[in-house]
Order: structure tokens, then sequence, then C-alpha cells
């Protein structure tokens, strides 16, 4: 009966159900147990098995309906008491359909956060309920409750903190719209109410509504989409009070600011900025009405359901009067948005037979030289004019339309994303930790989640990479935790085998040929172009397991989480991310405050000696380190300092693509639990011995089934004999110094017996 079966439901559910012990098809059929049978339309139905001759089963429905089937198209279904269990880990029979039950069923009881063994599983409700606020952090703090939630985790990282005298981290992922930045907020107002003194814990939450505006936009999977990473590292002091915080941000979708796609949104801070500025401030920065914007145009998407910028724009205030941001500076801020959306408006005549353009002298643009502070004419020549350093003569090339267009929204996507980080620096300086660092910290992770669309770019490229990345931490980690309860417990423990990513990661960073050295040894070719680019992939990386070239500019990566196809259409530009010279300096010569510190910044970070071939190319554009190595740099930090914490995950799971509340869609769930790795946590965390049992409570519940009379009535023995009784394998459990440790669904045969019997 313990044969492994193959299952016929694909892949991910065959490699599982291969690792099953009594769960194959033939045990299923035999035992006439509850089963899970897959409907035509993908979704599973729970189905009682009346009788089972050769390669025929009977099933019948719950509504009566009776059905012929193949037995092995059926899958164990868990007894009921199992239902609705907090840890996936209690299932009996793990697979997929019982899994997605056991999630759903939970979810349709608002109870949205489950435990897959260490990870905690959250279902995005898209409706408010009522699990949050002090109540529940009282009930978390005293322990009275220790059904799985944010808080729940929050507090297990603040003890081990504590006890251990090791910094934690609190790791989220999930798709966007999954809820990973209000997952974050949660286990922040966790954090909130330990306290601090002086305000630095109030500081801190109002640190969300200030990102947000600047980060966030609607997108069409989510209102209210990150377009950045975020590390919020908080620190305590030795009594546990939080003494301080920084923030680390990672590579802000630039691109957004200059082309929107229908139905999304810009930032939401030109919004609630045009909506919510009061008159003063509106006539200052003579604004006008978000539909007289050409950035904002490009979406007829102007308002979000809900929500009321004008509002924001005070919340936001609110905010940034709170992390000490002053009355001007924040003035000063604002006066960088209209000058984004005014640049939008700036357009160009051609004054040669060459094509070559200059922008028109209008409202326009002497409002952008206003508000950034420097002369029109000067504002005129850094858009319309290129210097070019040839040999050693400087000249001053002019430029097409579409060269003067790239100009002009390349200096937009500075201004914007210079005060993004400006913004993030204000912030950090006003929760800065004190000289007196104790040296622990939890650090929050909210960083995009793995992205597949039908046509990925730049973007996408780099946020896979990221998960990639995090993936290879969280297994690594997981794998670590397992080993060290065996060893506690004094269990022989064969390693388990696990499918890691190592050869994708390779696939990005192998020097000289890997993905991203390629990348950047094309971005520095004068000649270079997205299709080189795609060529010398296909040239140099075809014999790779991970890759594979596709017709034209396109190749596919195979991803931890699935294939995605990259289009290579703006790689190389967006990854170069330059920005002129003349751009660099026109900012640096403006008359106000804010520019001149992006221009500084800029040259600061171009003057750094800039490794690689990078620092080898030509003309008078600011020598930078490229978007991709910049971003590697950032990540391999970051894995690094989550490598010297003790981390805990939370994987967000989004149950509908509607945003509505009370729809769970059941192949939706599981292409997520799939792609972010639940299952096969599960599946790891239950392929060693995942079902314990204390000596005494096993003795407990199952001593009353012994026939015979034990002569020493202590918990172990007695556990021996009912092991002996029911003829549990010798290798399908461990005793432990403490515990019994089961291999799957072993306590589901004694559970069986134990209802039949009582
Ligand atoms: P992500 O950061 O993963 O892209 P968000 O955290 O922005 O997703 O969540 C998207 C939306 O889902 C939120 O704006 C909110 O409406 C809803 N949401 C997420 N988590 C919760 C929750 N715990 N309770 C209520 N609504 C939630
Ligand atoms: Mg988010």
């Amino acid at each position: 009966d313990v044969n492994p079966s193959v299952s016929p439901h694909g892949s991910a559910l065959g490699m599982w159900a291969n690792k099953q012990w009594g769960d194959t098809a033939s045990y299923v059929a035999k035992k006439k147990l509850q089963s899970w049978y897959q409907t035509s339309d993908g979704n599973w139905e729970l189905a009682k098995i009346l009788s089972t001759s050769g390669t025929e089963s009977l099933i019948s429905f719950s509504e009566g309906k009776v059905l012929k089937v193949n037995p092995d198209s059926l899958l164990a279904a868990n007894p009921e008491i199992l239902d609705g269990v907090d840890d996936l880990m209690q299932l009996s029979y793990l697979n997929e359909p019982s899994v997605l039950y056991n999630l759903q069923y939970r979810y349709d009881r608002d109870m949205i956060y489950s435990k897959a063994g260490p990870v905690l599983v959250a279902i995005n409700p898209f409706k408010k309920i009522p699990l949050y606020g002090s109540d529940y952090i009282q009930a978390y703090k005293s322990k009275s409750t220790d059904s799985p939630h944010v808080y729940a985790i929050t507090d297990t990282a603040i003890r081990e903190m504590i006890r251990d005298e090791v910094n934690q981290s609190i790791v989220i992922s999930g798709e966007s719209g999954a809820g990973k930045t209000e997952t974050a907020k949660i286990a922040m107002q966790y954090l909130a109410a330990l306290g601090g003194g002086s305000g630095i814990e109030y500081e801190i939450l109002k640190t969300n509504p200030i990102l947000e505006a600047f980060g966030n936009a609607k997108t069409s999977r989510n209102n209210n989409s990150s377009r950045f990473g975020k590390l919020i590292e908080i620190h305590f002091s030795e009594t546990g009070k939080i003494s301080g915080a920084q923030i680390q941000t990672f590579l802000l979708e630039k691109s957004r600011v200059v082309q929107c796609t229908e139905g999304e949104r810009s930032y939401h801070s030109f919004y609630q900025l045009c909506a919510g500025a009061p008159p003063h401030l509106r006539e200052k920065l003579d604004l006008l009405d978000v539909h007289e914007y050409k950035y904002l145009q490009q979406s007829t998407c102007y308002t979000i359901d809900g929500v009321d910028d004008a509002e924001q724009f005070r919340v936001v205030v609110e905010a940034l009067d709170a992390v000490h941001v002053s009355k001007e500076n924040q003035e000063n801020a604002f006066a960088m948005l209209a000058a984004v959306l005014w640049l939008g408006n700036v357009t160009f005549s051609i004054i040669d037979n060459e094509n070559h353009v200059e922008p028109v002298i209008d409202e326009a643009l002497l409002k952008v030289a206003e508000l950034i502070g420097c002369k029109a004419d000067d504002l005129k020549l850094a858009l319309s004019t290129r210097k070019m350093k040839v040999n050693n003569d400087i000249i001053v090339q002019k430029q097409t339309l579409a060269q003067a267009i790239d100009t002009r929204d390349a200096l937009a996507k500075s201004i914007y994303s210079c005060l993004f980080d400006w913004l993030v620096e204000q912030i950090n300086k006003s929760l800065a930790v004190g000289k007196r660092r104790t040296g622990r910290s939890i650090s929050i992770l909210d960083i995009y989640g793995f992205e597949s669309f039908d046509v990925n770019s730049f973007e996408q490229f780099c946020i896979n990479y990221a998960n990639e990345r995090l993936q290879q931490h969280f297994n690594r980690h997981l794998f670590k935790l397992e080993q060290e309860e065996y060893i506690q417990d004094g269990i022989d423990w064969a390693k388990v085998e696990f499918e890691d990513n190592q050869d994708c990661l390779n696939l990005f960073e192998k020097k000289p040929l890997g993905l991203m050295t390629l990348l950047d040894e094309e971005s520095t070719f004068p000649n270079g172009t997205d299709m080189t680019f795609a060529a010398k992939l296909k040239q140099h990386l075809k014999s790779n397991s991970c890759f594979r070239g596709e017709r034209g500019k396109a190749f596919t990566v195979h991803h931890y989480a699935g294939e995605v196809m990259y289009d290579t259409s703006g790689f190389l530009e967006k990854n170069r991310d330059l920005l002129h010279l003349d751009s660099i300096q026109l900012l640096s010569s403006c008359t106000c405050e804010l520019p001149q510190a992006f221009a500084s910044n800029m040259l600061s970070l171009s003057e750094k000696p800039a490794p690689g071939p990078l620092h080898k190319s030509g003309g008078a554009d600011s020598q930078k380190l490229s978007v991709i190595t910049k971003f590697k740099g950032q990540l391999f930090q970051l894995m690094q300092r989550l490598e010297s914490t003790t981390p805990h995950f939370i994987r967000c799971i989004k149950p509908n693509n509607s945003q509505s509340p009370g729809i769970y869609h059941q192949g939706l769930v599981l292409q997520q639990l799939r792609c972010c790795g639940v299952l096969e946590v599960v599946r790891i965390s239950r392929s060693g011995f995942p079902t314990r049992m204390s000596h005494q409570k096993f003795a407990r519940r199952y001593g009353f089934l012994l026939l015979e009379h034990v002569a020493s009535q202590d918990p172990l023995s007695v556990s021996v004999a009912i092991l002996h009784q029911f003829d549990i394998l010798p290798e399908m459990y461990q005793i432990g110094y403490t515990k019994l440790f089961f291999r799957t669904g072993q306590i589901g045969k004694l559970e069986d017996t134990r209802n039949r019997t009582l």
C-alpha cells in the first residue's frame, strides 16, 4: 500500500503524490476513504467511494450524484476532525485539494491566516475583518490566543530577539495585490504597540502614507500597488522599547512617471497634490486640474473607487509633519511634483530641415524653469542639445524630436526618483537611532513578488531575479530549521533533497557569461541594441538548462516559480538609465535647493569608480553603475543582512483577480501556492517526520484502543504498544526524547480507528 503511484494530475502534483505515504490511489480506494475528485472545470469535489473493482470505482457526491471513475483519479480527503486545522502540517493526507479545501474552509470563516509549517499563509480578505486593534494585540501579547496571525509571528520575532539576542526579520512575499504591504503595516502596528518614547512609534507608522503616496500607484492588479521594494529595520532598546528605525528602498519603477497603461495611474502623489493642495500652494505652483497634464492623460483613469485624493493629501501632509519635514521642504517637494507634471506638457517644434527640434517657449516651459529655479533659456538648451566629447573636443549636437522627448522624459524620471530618495533620506534622519546602538532589531521586508505578464520587460527581469534570491534564502533557512528540531530531539534524520534554484541564479549572475554581465556589456557598446543583446544571449547561453532563446528579441527563463518569457525591448536603455550630463548640469545650476541636491547626489554617484567595462564608455554622459548592477549590489547587501537575522516568513495569497471579498478561486490560489513554494515547504517539512506528538498526548489519545494490557503504564511504554498494535512500520516513525515523530498519513489511520471506536 505504500508504493508511490504516479498521479495523473500534472507534474507538480505527481511529484508531491510520490512523496506520500499511505496516500496512494489504491490505498484510498481500498479503504473507502473520503476522497477528492477533480471535476472537468478543474475544481475538486468531495466524494464517497461506494465500491471499487479493478480499474473502476463508484463514487457518490453529497448532492446524490453517482459516478464511475478510475480510482487513480482519486486523492484521499482528511477526516472531518481535521477540517480547518491551523497548520497544514497537521493534515493526515497532504495533497493539493486537501490544502485548498483547508484554506478555503478557514477563509470562509474569516480565518485568513494559517500556518504551513513554519510559514504564515495570509489570504487577502479584500474587506475589513475584525482581527486587529488593541484587544487583539493584547491577546497575542499575553499569549491568551495562539491562532495564526501576523501578530503571532511578530510576537515570536520579538521574543526571539530578546531571548537569543539575535536580530530578526519578517520576510513578506506574494503576488501584486496579495496583501504584502497591508501585512507589513499590521506587523508594524504590533511593534509600535510596544511603545518607544518621544513618539517614535507614531513616526514609524506615519512613514507608510508618505511612501505609499510617492511610491504606490493604481495598477490593473492592485489599486494601491507598491512600485518599489522596502526594508524597514526597527531598532529596540535593551528594555524592548523602540529606539529608532531605518528604511531602505529598492528600485522604484521610474517609467511610470512618464508613461502609463490605460486603466492604471501614475503615482498617487500627483493626483493628491492636484486634488488637495490648499489655495496658496495651488497658486504658488500654478496647479492645473489633473486632466490637463499630458503625463497623466495617457490613461483615462484619474480617480480610484473609494479613495479621496484630496483627503489623502492632508493625510500625507500630516505624516510629513510627523517625521519632521519642515513646511518649507514640503513645499519644495510639491514644487518638484508640479515641475514634473509641467515637463510633460513641454512641446517641441522643428527648427531646420534636418528635423532638429527646440522646445516651444510656452507656459509649460516657463513654469518648469520657475519651479526648479533656472533660466528658461538654459532649460531650452538642455532639452534641445547634447554636448558630446569627441576626442578632446566638446561638440554640441542638436536633437531630433525623439531624442528631445527622451531627454525631457529622462529629466522628469530623474527628478521624481531623486525626490523619492530624498524623502526617504528625510524620513531616516527623523527616525535615526541615537548614538547608542543596542544591535537589536526587527526588519520587515515588503518586496515586489514574482511577476509574469503577457509581456515581461526589464522591470520583471529585476523583480524576478530578486525573487530567485529570496527563494534561495527561504529554502536554505527552512531546511536548517527542520534539521535543528530533529537534532534537538535526538532523531536520525536523512537529509532531504530539495530542488534548489542555484542553476537559475547562476544563469543570472555567472561571469563572464551570465544574463547580467551580458546585459551590462551590451549596454556599454555604442552600437548595442536590444536585438544584438538577444542574439548574444542565444549565442552564449543556449546550453544552460534554465535558458531558452525565443524568436526575435525574446528569451525565456525557467524560474523557480515558473517560466517567464522576456521581451528585450528597452532593456539596454532602461539598464543604462542615462541622464545626460547637460541635464545634471542644469539641475546643479538651479537656484532651488532640491534640484541642486539631486544633482550633487547624481554627480557623487557617478564619480565613484565604476567597475567593469561601463567606465570605459565614451561621451560626456554621466558615468555610473548600470541599473542591474546597482540592484544586484543592493540585493547582495540585503541578503547579507537577512542572513544575519532569524527570519520569519509570511506568504500572501490573492484569492481572486477582481479585488473582491468572499471569492475564493481555487485555480488561482493553487497557482500561487505552487508558485511561491508553499506546497513545497509543507512537503519538505513533512517528508521528514512532520507530525509530532508528545509521548503523553499520544498515550492519552490512543491508549484506550489497546487490546492487550500493557505492564508499564508510563506514556512511552503505552505509546510503543500502540505503535506495535497498529503495525506502524519502523520507517514511518521515530521516537524522540520528548515527542513521537511520524511521517505523513500515520496519524490518519489511528484517527480513523479512534473515530469508529468512540
Ligand atoms: P501588495 O502589497 O501585496 O501588492 P496590498 O497590501 O497593497 O498588496 O493589498 C492590496 C489590497 O488588498 C489593499 O489595498 C486592501 O484593500 C486589501 N487588503 C490586503 N490585506 C488586507 C487585510 N489584512 N485586511 C483587509 N484588506 C486587505
Ligand atoms: Mg505592496
